[in-house]
């Protein structure tokens, strides 16, 4: 393999979640040259912890009314529609699609929700299913409450992450191993070298892009950035893993405007599968003790879910934060944001805020870098002297096992 000490190419990325991933195969199909750098493994942080929900923001209107992240987020599904046809950005038609459509029950009538499920404001994003509609879980004599389908689909994450890293095998590289040195020219410009025991190359882009989720305040740090500055939002997750025969991808309403559970499925091997439990459990379970958050999560599915019986069953809980730019009184984002570090740096630092804003993001990041005269230059992929990352385990696999 032949190196160079000093690799001129337009785009490096730092950080292999959902953002580094998508926004190397995003920036490659406009025409610039890209690299992405991976501290530990690809997907690990937030990306494999995600639920892989794509949604269209109706989980955002359950105050009965559209608010901004319902109205941002609205067409995101179509969008990831079309790249898993392989007509869209990015090239997703390697992905697994764990099912077509979330769903929305309430245990009873959905109350003074109905009218608002109903309207014209989210019409085309939300059918109320008939009883011969619905999926085989909500078929149980048990069940009489209200169910509805929305447009928004569940993903297998860790086929996603490894979609798009497949499609881009020259461009992927592992920072374990190597020593990192930042350095800032008079004007800004950054560049980075990179020590292995064969020598040190040092990467002089025209942008490096900081995806790197919750390492993005360390990146700011380390180069003298204050700006933009991060929040982090706490969840603690349930995982269940059984038998039972039914997958569930839905939300249970309650009283309060976010959803108060939310079950996504996931094969495991040998025939089981895990229900992955977050929205207001989750939020709920930040600081509890794992043992009395399951607790909590056993009462809830008797509750929510009394015709069902996981039989024997593992359980495990999942403590992990969200990050995000931050916002007033730490309110959730409603968009994916990217902008240049305040320092005047050339470093664009991006957080998608969701799995299923990618798109967006890539979106904003183009933007900027056309703000800053930015094109693509015809510079071809560099080799580095590094080694590929390997892709994360899933929670439930470090839980459970495979
Ligand atoms: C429990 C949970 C459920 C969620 N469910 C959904 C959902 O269903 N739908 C949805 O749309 N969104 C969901 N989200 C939000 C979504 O997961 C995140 O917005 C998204 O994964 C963030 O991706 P990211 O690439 O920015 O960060 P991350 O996924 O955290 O990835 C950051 C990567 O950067 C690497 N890194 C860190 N520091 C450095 C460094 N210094 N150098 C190099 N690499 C570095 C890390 O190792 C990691 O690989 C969920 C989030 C959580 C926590």
């Amino acid at each position: 393999m032949s190196t160079s000490p000093v690799v001129n190419v337009d785009i490096v990325i730092v950080g292999g979640g959902i953002a580094g991933l998508w926004l190397l195969n995003d920036l490659r199909n406009r025409g610039y040259s890209a690299i992405l750098l991976e501290a530990t493994a690809l997907g690990s942080g937030q990306t494999l912890a995600s639920q892989g929900m794509i949604h269209g923001g109706i989980k955002y209107s359950l105050a009965g009314a559209l608010s901004g992240a319902s109205e941002a987020i609205a067409d995101m599904p179509d969008h990831w529609r079309r790249c898993l046809r392989g007509a869209g950005a990015v090239d997703l038609r390697r992905v697994r699609v764990l099912s077509d459509h979330f769903y929305l029950w309430s245990t009873g009538a959905a109350g003074r929700m109905t009218a608002f499920l109903a309207s014209k404001a989210v019409r085309g994003r939300v059918e109320s299913v008939d009883a011969d509609g619905r999926p085989p879980i909500f078929r149980a004599p048990g069940f009489s409450g209200s169910l509805y389908r929305l447009v928004d689909l569940v993903l297998d994450v860790p086929s996603l992450v490894a979609a798009l890293a497949d499609t881009c095998p020259d461009a992927i590289y592992s920072l374990a191993g190597a020593a990192t040195a930042w350095t800032a020219a008079d004007s800004g410009r950054l560049t980075l070298d990179l020590g292995t025991a064969t020598g040190t190359q040092r990467l002089a882009p025209a942008a490096f892009v900081f995806a790197a989720g919750a390492g993005n305040a360390g990146l700011l740090a380390t180069i003298g950035a204050v700006t933009p500055a991060m929040q982090r939002r706490p969840l603690h997750q349930v995982m269940v893993r059984h038998r039972y025969p039914h997958a569930l991808h839905g939300h249970c309403l309650g009283r309060e405007t976010t959803p108060r559970l939310t079950i996504s499925s996931h094969p495991a091997g040998g025939g089981e599968q895990v229900w992955y439990l977050g929205g207001t459990l989750a939020e709920q379970g930040v600081g509890m003790a794992p043992d009395a958050l399951i607790a909590l999560a056993r009462q809830e599915l008797a509750a929510l879910l009394p015709w069902v019986d996981l039989g024997p069953a593992r359980w495990a809980t999942l403590a992990v934060e969200r990050a995000e730019p931050r916002q007033p009184r730490l309110l959730r984002p409603d968009q994916a944001f990217a902008d240049w570090a305040g320092n005047g740096a050339n470093a664009l630092v991006a957080w998608p805020t969701k799995l299923t804003l990618c798109p967006h993001l890539a979106d904003s990041v183009a933007a900027r870098l056309g703000q800053r005269g930015i094109a693509p230059s015809g510079a071809s992929v560099p080799v580095l002297a590094l080694p590929r990352p390997p892709l994360a385990s899933t929670p439930w696999e470090a839980a459970f096992g495979a």
